[in-house]
Parts: structure tokens; C-alpha cells; sequence
């Protein structure tokens, strides 16, 4: 393992704000810290950085602990959410600013600066100053700014949720392409489950200071351990095990959790409407472009269906409910 996280605690005055948490990052991992506002992610991401110290529990970097290496001396690249630029410095400037201070020849500089200008595809913006560029193409130098000293971890506290939403789904997909050619392992910090999903080898997904499941980002889709995982990696039906018998009495029991409550987490677009049986009637359709939610009463209990495109349910229809092979998963209710 790259960087090893164990038994990480802090606390500030009242708040635990990490408790106990452990976590780690392979060679070459894009691993996302999601969660709420306020679970602890951009803790976590300070301690890593060396920002500041753990109250107990340990960092490791290729096996070695540091608990003694200064910020400085970690190598670490971060982008932080936005205007983070040194704004008297050009773009050129700014990407080769690690560099100068490390005392890189200037002929080396120029040439790398080039490279990465080619590479955030800004070439021809070299020489003007961060308050020209829009906000995602100042993401776009921040991001060429801490690679540009080949930096052992790349640390992103939410880089792109100062964006409008087509820049920032453009520049998910350019950044995970630049991780990927540039081998750089990679900690990012988000509250939004789509970019989790979207860039991550790995999920570590939080809750009030701990590590509530890691896993595959399609292991906390479909294999959610929690409510909590759940609802926080998109929109589900979860209901209890009395429902469950009612509308899906072939759904498997719920007999891997120990005896705990349980709930069954099925995603809408597992739920499948028939037309001309009567399990439930709609009470809502929201057209949303590519798909339509539908909200079906089935004896009291909403479910919520989704049908790619136009649906050809109405309100007042009637409609057989059936869950898709192998869709949904049984969710620990705490
Ligand atoms: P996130 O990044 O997930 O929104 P933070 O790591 O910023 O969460 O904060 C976690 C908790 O720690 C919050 O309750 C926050 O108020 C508290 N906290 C963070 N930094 C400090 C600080 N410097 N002093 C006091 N409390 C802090
Ligand atoms: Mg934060």
C-alpha cells in the first residue's frame, strides 16, 4: 500500500471530528472521502497533508510514519475549491512555482510548464493572470500547478464544487484522465455522490467522523451495508421486511444481517412496472429528460420507479410491481 491510514482520532474542543479511522491507497488509486458537510473529510485530508496532527493513531507513506515530516517535506500536491492561484503570478508562473523553489533550472521549468499547458490543453493562456481565466480553467492550472513537481499524493478538497455543472462534469472525466496518464495516487475530497461514483477506483464514504463503508463505487451503489450508505449514494426504496413480503414475496430474506433490523434498499430503475395488473396505483410522474420517476401507492407504501425517457404511465394508472433479477440488497436499518 501507498499511504496507510490506521486508528486515526481528532478532536477539536467538543468535536470528534475523526474517530478512529482507517483507510488506505494502492500505487496508483483514485480514492474519493465522501460525505455530508461536516462528517470529517477535509480533516482527514489536512492530516494527510500534515496540515495539522492526529490525537492518536498513525499515517504511513510507503512504510514509513509521518508522524515527524513536516507538510513541506511530504511532496504532497494539493488543489483546494477554488482561488487558490497566486494571483500577482501568471499561469506559467504559477504551474512552475514548485519547481523554482526547489531550485529547477529554468530551462527545465519552461519546457515542464510547456508539457503541462499542453496537457490542461491551455497552451495559449501562458501568460495571463488567474483573474482572466474562467473558474474552470483555473481549476485546470491549480490541478497542472500541484502535479507539476511529481508529487508522491495529489490531495483534492472538493476542486470542483465551485463550478456550474458542465464544467464540472468535463472536468471530472479530464482529471481522471490526467490521474490516470500521470500514475499520480490520489485522495479527493467530495460531498457529491455522482463525482464519487464517477472517478473513483475506491469509495470511502462517511458519517460523523467515521468510516461508514469502503468499497467499489458500484459495491456502495448496489451493495449499500447501511441506511445511511444508501440514501447518501442516491435515491432508493427502503423498506421494511413486512412491505417486502407484501409487494415481492419471492424477494430473498433478509438473513445476512445478524438478527438487526433490516430494510431492503432497491434502487427505482430495479423497480419494474407492468401494465394491467393492480399491485399499485401512480400518484406522481416527474419527466426529468433521460428518465421518469414514477411514485406508486402500493397499499400505503410510496415506491418510487424509474423508467428511462417518457414513461406511458399516468397519474390515477394501475400497475404490477416487479423487482429485476438480482436488483436490491438488505440494509442494516442504524
Ligand atoms: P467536512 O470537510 O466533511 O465538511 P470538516 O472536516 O471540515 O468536515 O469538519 C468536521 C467537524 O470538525 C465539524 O464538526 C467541524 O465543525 C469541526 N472542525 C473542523 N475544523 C475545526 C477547527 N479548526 N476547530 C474547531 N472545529 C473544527
Ligand atoms: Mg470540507
Amino acid at each position: 500500500m501507498h499511504l496507510q491510514i490506521e486508528h486515526v482520532s481528532k478532536t477539536f474542543e467538543s468535536v470528534l471530528a475523526l474517530d478512529d479511522v482507517s483507510l488506505e491507497v494502492g500505487e496508483r488509486e483514485f480514492v474519493c472521502l465522501l460525505g455530508p458537510s461536516g462528517c470529517g473529510k477535509t480533516t482527514l485530508l489536512r492530516l494527510i497533508a500534515g496540515l495539522m496532527q492526529p490525537d492518536s493513531g498513525r499515517l504511513l507513506l510507503q512504510g514509513q510514519d509521518l508522524a515527524h515530516v513536516a507538510a513541506r517535506a511530504r511532496d504532497f500536491g494539493i488543489v483546494f475549491q477554488a482561488y487558490s492561484l497566486f494571483p500577482a503570478m501568471t499561469v506559467a508562473e504559477n504551474i512552475g512555482y514548485g519547481l523554482k523553489i526547489r531550485g529547477t533550472a529554468k530551462a527545465e521549468i519552461s519546457r515542464r510548464v510547456a508539457e503541462l499547458l499542453e496537457l490542461i490543453r491551455l497552451p495559449q493562456l501562458a501568460d495571463r493572470h488567474p483573474w482572466q481565466l474562467s473558474g474552470g480553467q483555473q481549476q485546470r492550472v491549480a490541478f497542472a500547478r500541484a502535479v507539476a513537481v511529481k508529487p508522491k499524493l495529489l490531495l483534492l478538497d472538493e476542486p470542483l464544487s465551485a463550478l456550474d455543472a458542465k464544467v464540472r462534469a468535463e472536468l471530472r472525466l479530464e482529471i481522471r484522465a490526467l490521474q490516470r496518464a500521470l500514475g499520480i495516487p490520489t485522495v479527493m475530497v467530495t460531498h457529491d455522490q455522482e463525482e464519487a461514483l464517477t472517478l473513483s477506483d475506491r469509495i470511502v464514504c462517511m458519517q460523523q467522523g467515521r468510516v461508514a463503508q469502503s468499497g467499489t463505487p458500484e459495491d456502495l451503489y448496489n451493495r449499500p451495508a447501511t441506511r445511511f450508505v444508501a440514501d447518501f449514494m442516491g435515491v432508493s426504496n427502503l423498506l421494511d421486511a413486512d412491505v417486502m413480503r407484501r409487494i415481492a414475496p419471492r424477494f430473498r430474506a433478509a438473513d445476512a444481517l445478524g438478527g438487526g433490523p433490516a430494510l431492503a434498499c432497491i434502487r427505482p430503475e430495479h423497480i419494474v412496472l407492468v401494465p394491467g395488473k393492480h399491485d399499485g396505483q401512480v400518484r406522481a410522474v416527474q419527466f426529468l429528460g433521460n428518465l421518469s420517476r414514477i411514485h406508486l401507492d402500493v397499499g400505503g407504501t410510496l415506491l418510487l420507479a424509474e423508467q428511462s425517457g417518457q414513461t406511458a404511465f399516468a397519474v390515477g394508472d394501475w400497475a404490477g410491481v416487479e423487482i429485476g433479477d438480482g436488483a436490491g440488497t438488505w440494509v442494516r436499518a442504524d
